[in-house]
């Protein structure tokens, strides 16, 4: 690939002018180093420009007994699906719920996610924001998936929530029905418009890797423009869970994923880049902040007090290891506790 083409489209990027479809696949094709690397830096200078510092996301899974039949083939966290998930189903009480809140706030994580699988009608999300708002003062995003209806979100509402995240995955239609067979695209755009529709930010993201193309991707990010509140998009690279039906579908390569985050930091500067510590690998954090991410979910301080795997993957992020990766970049974490912020005593 020229590096003058390639410069070209980047100083357009860098201009806030709008990148045609053919340039944004000509960014995913890119296979020079230096190219890479500009986009890297292209990328990574649209967030220190936009956004502010490095937001920090905990976890609290609510259950993994999920109502939905057939399960969806990359699915490694509902009840049953892979021994390296849970694999046995649990529903937390109100009490483990509220430790594992209140060791989120100590640790100065500023917020939390509480997800669940699918059938409660939003029950279970509804009883954990009541839980989290009244008692802490972290920031909640919810993620139930489409188990959502007007007035569950309504009273999500009611109860403080900031953020509600529906993930669409992929936008391409044959492809979601193979992966989701018990789900219809259908009803997760119609929950993204809801949430919109009641004024909540919505969060909703793409699962890349699964065999969708470079065009469905781009066509999928220019989708999501449609709904009003959005404030958050997770871009989340798909690892194999053994014992699920795709155990042998190769892993998202973590310089695609990179390429992935720094297109989505190019057509969307100023919302919140979210990329789950499990999914681009705890080790790997680092590169996705180098790719233009600014929040990072799935962090886990050294006393929660409950088994907690990833969602994408089982690995989780560690607290202290997440904001010495951040501090050695030069970037600033979003820590409740100023000390850790910076400097970082170890
Ligand atoms: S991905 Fe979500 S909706 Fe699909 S089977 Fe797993 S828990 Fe259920």
């Amino acid at each position: 690939m020229g590096v003058k083409l390639i410069e070209g489209i980047l100083k357009k990027a860098e201009n806030m002018q709008r990148l045609k479809d053919d340039e944004i696949i000509k960014l995913f094709k890119i296979e020079d180093k230096g190219d890479f690397n500009r986009l890297m830096d292209v990328a990574s200078q649209i967030r220190n420009e936009n956004r502010g510092s490095i937001k920090l996301t905990s976890t609290i899974h609510l259950t993994n007994k999920c109502k939905i039949t057939p399960k969806c083939k990359y699915c490694g966290f509902a009840a049953g699906t892979s021994p390296q998930g849970y694999y046995k189903g649990f529903s937390k009480k109100n009490d483990e719920i509220l430790r594992a809140a209140r060791e989120i706030e100590k640790a100065g994580i500023p917020r939390v996610s509480c997800s669940g699988a699918h059938g409660y009608n939003g029950k279970h999300a509804i009883r954990a924001a009541k839980i989290v708002k009244e008692n802490t003062s972290l920031e909640l995003l919810i993620n139930v998936g489409s188990d959502l209806k007007r007035e569950n979100i309504q009273e999500l509402a009611k109860h403080g929530t900031d953020t509600i995240c529906c993930n669409l995955e992929t936008i391409n239609r044959r492809l979601f029905h193979h992966l989701k067979p018990g789900e219809t695209l259908e009803q997760r755009i119609k929950v993204c418009e809801l949430i919109s529709e009641e004024g909540l930010e919505l969060s909703s993201g793409l699962l890349i890797g699964i065999g969708e193309t470079y065009k469905d991707r781009i066509k999928h990010l220019r989708f999501l423009k449609r709904f009003k509140s959005l404030g958050e998009i997770p871009i989340m690279g798909f690892n194999p869970y053994k014992g699920t039906p795709m155990e042998k579908h190769p892993a998202c390569p973590l310089d695609d994923q990179m390429k992935t985050i720094a297109v989505t930091r190019i057509l969307y500067p100023h919302l919140r880049i979210t990329v789950p510590a499990p999914t681009i690998g705890p080790e790997n954090v680092k590169f996705s902040l180098i790719a233009g991410a600014d929040n990072i979910a799935t962090i886990i301080p050294d006393n929660y007090p409950i088994e907690v795997k990833g969602v994408g993957s089982p690995h989780i992020g560690n607290l202290k290891r997440i904001l010495k990766t951040i501090k050695s970049m030069g970037l600033k974490a979003e820590i409740k506790h100023e000390k850790l912020a910076s400097p970082i005593p170890w």
